[in-house]
């Protein structure tokens, strides 16, 4: 009988699944990889999706990448993400084009947390390893649409095979490993040499390994649509904002975004704040609107996990879990790191190297 190859078997497409399917078939093409997916399509937190509303393809969160991001800089083409960046002090409407004195306002984006909270720990690893005070690291890219084309589906192909809408129930053990996977419309023997990777945000992964979830913080985005098309000061196509509503403004010929970072359930009035924004954005655009444009806010409750001390110190200390052929990666696994794609990507080979190796 011919012998059935050893095989990951990789829960959750976005980019962290992902990132492991590329790793092992690019180290190690003769393990065969498979992938779960519960929605009906790649990408997780950074996919993009067609809006019925706005006739567009949106992306489902916007998303900056550092320059000194090293994993995800590979996805950046110059051609095809925007790097001409400004910063808006909201209070006494000053602009400027130097990083530096906005650091703590890159902190809380980078970590979806008050500046004030962040562990120390988090802040002294950006600081060292993935925001150090190079010029060329101190670019901010922001891709104005289409991350599932600019990022998810370059790596799509590395899976030898993916499954969507199969959503992970269940782990059946014996003898304190993992035996089955039970989805949701199949159920997946394990081999004695097959290893799983649970690249799931940490709610889900919690519920999979019966451990409490950890504390999250919510990102607002909201996305205006002019019937013309909108500019910002000096050309610039995204804003960092300092001491305002929105943390970041994006521009996309007619559709301008805003998002809000580090935020509670202290927002009761969604609809008020998307008006109240807008007039902040009059006097960043030096205009004087009519009306507010139709809008639509997308509220992220669980965006990310948060990164105070209490949380950090809560994080896992490795890709291993209880059982021994099960391994965990995601943005929140890597303790002292931010959450964002490069500790996703990062997170995704230490739980590959970990499972190759046990
Ligand atoms: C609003 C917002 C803005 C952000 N901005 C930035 C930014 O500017 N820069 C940056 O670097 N990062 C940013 N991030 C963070 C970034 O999106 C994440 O770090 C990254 O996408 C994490 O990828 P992941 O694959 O680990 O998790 P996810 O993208 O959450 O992927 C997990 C996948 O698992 C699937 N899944 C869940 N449960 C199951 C199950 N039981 N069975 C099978 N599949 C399952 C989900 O459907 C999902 O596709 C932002 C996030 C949000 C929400």
């Amino acid at each position: 009988m011919e012998k059935r190859p050893t095989t990951y078997h990789i829960i959750g497409a976005g980019l962290t699944g992902l990132s492991c399917a590329r790793i092992l078939k690019q180290k190690y093409p003769w393990i065969h990889t498979v992938v779960y997916e519960a929605a009906d399509a790649s990408g997780g937190r950074c996919r993009s999706y067609r809006d019925d509303d706005f006739s567009q393809v949106l992306d489902y969160a916007t998303h900056v990448i550092l320059g000194a991001n090293k994993e995800m800089r590979r996805f950046v083409r110059p051609d095809e993400w925007e790097k001409n960046c400004l910063f808006w002090n909201a209070k006494d409407e000053s602009l400027s084009s130097k990083l530096l004195p906005f650091k703590s306002h890159i902190l809380k984006s980078c970590c979806n947390t008050k500046a004030e909270q962040i562990a120390p720990e988090i802040i002294k690893n950006i600081i060292k390893q993935t925001f150090p005070w190079l010029p060329y690291k101190r670019k901010i890219y922001f891709s104005k649409h289409n991350l599932s084309q600019r990022i998810i589906n370059l790596l799509t192909p590395f899976a030898d095979e993916i499954f969507y809408n199969t959503k992970l129930l269940k782990i059946e053990t014996q003898f304190g490993r993992a035996a089955q996977l039970d989805f949701n419309n199949r159920q997946v023997e394990l081999g004695a040499d097959d290893k799983v990777i649970l690249a799931l945000d940490n709610r889900n992964c919690a519920k999979l390994l019966k451990t409490d979830p950890l504390s999250h913080n919510g990102i607002i985005n909201i996305f205006y649509r002019t019937s013309q098309k909108i500019f910002l000061p000096k050309g610039a196509s995204f804003v960092a904002v300092v001491d305002g509503i929105a943390d970041w403004v994006f521009v996309n010929d007619n559709i301008l975004g805003i998002t809000i970072s580090a935020v509670g359930d202290d927002y009761v009035n969604l609809q008020d704040l998307a008006r109240e924004a807008w007039q902040e954005l009059d006097k960043l655009r030096g205009v004087n609107s009519a009306f507010v444009p139709p809008f639509k806010v997308l509220h992220h409750k669980h965006a990310t996990i948060a990164q105070d001390a209490l949380t950090n110190s809560q994080r896992p200390e490795s890709a291993k879990t209880q059982y021994p052929n099960v391994f965990i990666a995601g943005d929140w696994t890597m303790k002292d790191h931010p959450c964002c794609m490069e500790t996703a990507v990062l997170s995704a080979k230490r739980a590959v190297f970990t499972a190759i190796k046990s």
